[in-house]
């Protein structure tokens, strides 16, 4: 046994800790297009103290250490890029608190959105978080390293927005928290202290994020999805404006796809709407459709698909395989909501020109301040030029987003070099300093927004 291993084991027992094979056989991998990358070790922590005493032995020892939630970005970004330790953070899972009237859940941040979703049910049902639409298994930690954003979205931007306070273990070992966390022992505000934006959208390369306190929203007995379509995607932009004019809608998404049948070259616009009574939902459908959308329907530009109820919420991992094989990753840009006509028609020639039926997919957020637009690309595990096409199609993806001069969400490593050969000069340097300066002896995540 290594002494590093020795040392792993120490901190965290033998059946937390390991260097054989056939376990880090799982760890080399991701969901996506990438190649394998094998870690040195894996290793669970069950506590801080013992993340703390594993990051410090990381440090001590110069050896990179990557943090991993789900492992469901697919982009890659928990694979070892320079091998070292995975620290695997799912052990770090607990509930701390719910309040319900300062409308926040404080929790490690090892849990899976599953867990919260269903906990809030169970004992709160008044209350949920934003949801995203990955996995059930995708953790909280994870999510905030990349920035996502849930069925939230549309009334209140990115889960990094909803985020009330944070406590990290940083690349020493050593702790620090933000927000009210950090002055007493309340959990309910990010401000009004000074800003220290370095640890969300990082992934994982400044510190490891361990506990989190998010807001929580008020969730209605109802929910409904009301459908519309228009064929023209020039309308899409405006049909999501006058739709976030009401600021009604739990979460707005367009979305179109080859497959089904049904789908291909229509625009569908999931509007999701809740109510606490059949009132409350009838008079949103009406400000929807007879007022909002009426002339639209009228001139037979767009119309109504279905309502129906839904009382699961939406999740957009049901629907997005459509190859044998069961392979697929997608490009995620943040974009302005009026570039979506062109974001579908040049994503459907690039799908065309690497034989995978085009999906595509825009969600609002916000009051269409932005919008997240992915193109998925379908791949079959077992045939190798499937993938290349795949992953072909995911890099001329990611150059086709900074020509339209968008940003690249959660970029894979070919992306996140594209973003910072345009980045502003400053806001480089910066970076690179913030990263020396928290993580002199660079182990945290090796080759994640790296600066050279
Ligand atoms: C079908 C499908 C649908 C998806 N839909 C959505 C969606 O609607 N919205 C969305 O936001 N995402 C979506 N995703 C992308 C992704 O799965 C999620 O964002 C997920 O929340 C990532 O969390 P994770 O725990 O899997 O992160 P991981 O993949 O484990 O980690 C992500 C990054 O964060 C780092 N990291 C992990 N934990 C920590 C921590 N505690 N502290 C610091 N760094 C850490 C990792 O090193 C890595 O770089 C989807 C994925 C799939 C497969």
């Amino acid at each position: 046994m290594s002494s590093i291993q020795q040392e792993l084991v120490n901190i965290v027992g033998e059946d937390y800790a390991s260097d054989r094979r056939e376990e880090l056989f799982t760890y080399s991998k991701d969901l996506g297009t990438s190649q394998p990358l094998w870690p040195e070790y894996v290793v669970a922590p069950k506590t801080t103290d013992e993340l703390q005493a594993v990051v410090r032995l990381a440090n001590e020892t110069k050896t990179p250490i990557v943090p991993l939630g789900g492992g469901l970005t697919l982009a890659g970004l928990a694979l070892p890029q320079k091998g070292g330790i995975i620290i695997d953070l799912k052990r770090m899972d607990k509930i701390l608190e719910v309040n319900e009237q300062g409308r926040y859940i404080v929790v490690e941040a090892g849990i899976s959105h599953g867990k919260i979703t269903s906990y809030l049910k169970k004992n709160h049902p008044n209350l949920m978080h934003s949801e995203p639409g990955a996995p059930p298994a995708a953790t909280v930690g994870g999510n905030l390293a990349i920035h996502g954003q849930g069925d939230l979205a549309h009334p209140y931007g990115f889960n990094t927005d909803m985020v009330n306070g944070l406590e990290v273990v940083l690349p020493t070992g050593d702790i620090a928290r933000f927000g009210s966390c950090a002055v007493g022992s309340g959990w309910y505000t990010m401000h009004p202290l000074p800003d220290i934006g370095l640890f969300l959208g990082w992934n994982g390369a400044t510190g490891i994020i361990t506990k989190v306190s998010l807001k929580l929203y008020p969730c209605k007995k109802f929910r409904e999805n009301n459908m519309f379509v228009v064929e023209n995607e020039e309308f899409v932009p405006d049909v999501l404006f006058e739709i976030s004019h009401l600021g009604m809608a739990e979460d707005l998404i367009a979305t179109s796809s080859e497959i089904p049948p049904m789908m291909n070259r229509l625009h569908y616009i999931s509007i999701i709407n809740t109510g606490d009574s059949e009132e409350e939902l009838e008079f949103k459908r009406h400000m929807t459709f007879d007022v909002q959308l009426a002339k639209y329907i009228r001139s037979g530009v767009g119309g109504i698909v279905s309502l129906y109820d839904e009382r699961t919420r939406p999740q957009v991992s049901k629907s997005a395989d459509w190859k044998k094989g069961g392979g697929f990753e997608y490009v995620g840009a943040i974009v302005p909501v009026s570039f979506y006509p062109e974001c579908y028609r040049r994503g459907s020639e690039i799908s065309g020109r690497h034989f995978i039926p085009y999906t595509v997919l825009g969600r609002v957020i916000g009051s269409c301040h932005s919008m997240m637009f992915s193109w998925s690309y379908a791949f079959n595990r077992a045939d190798d030029a499937t993938v290349k096409h795949a992953r072909d199609a995911l890099h001329e993806t990611d150059e086709l987003v900074m020509e339209i001069n968008g940003t690249i969400w959660k970029p894979a490593i070919f992306g996140q070099k594209l973003m910072l050969e345009r980045m502003d000069p400053g806001a480089l340097r910066l970076m690179k300093e913030v990263k020396k300066i928290l993580d002199p002896n660079g182990i945290m995540n090796p080759g994640n927004w790296e600066v050279d």
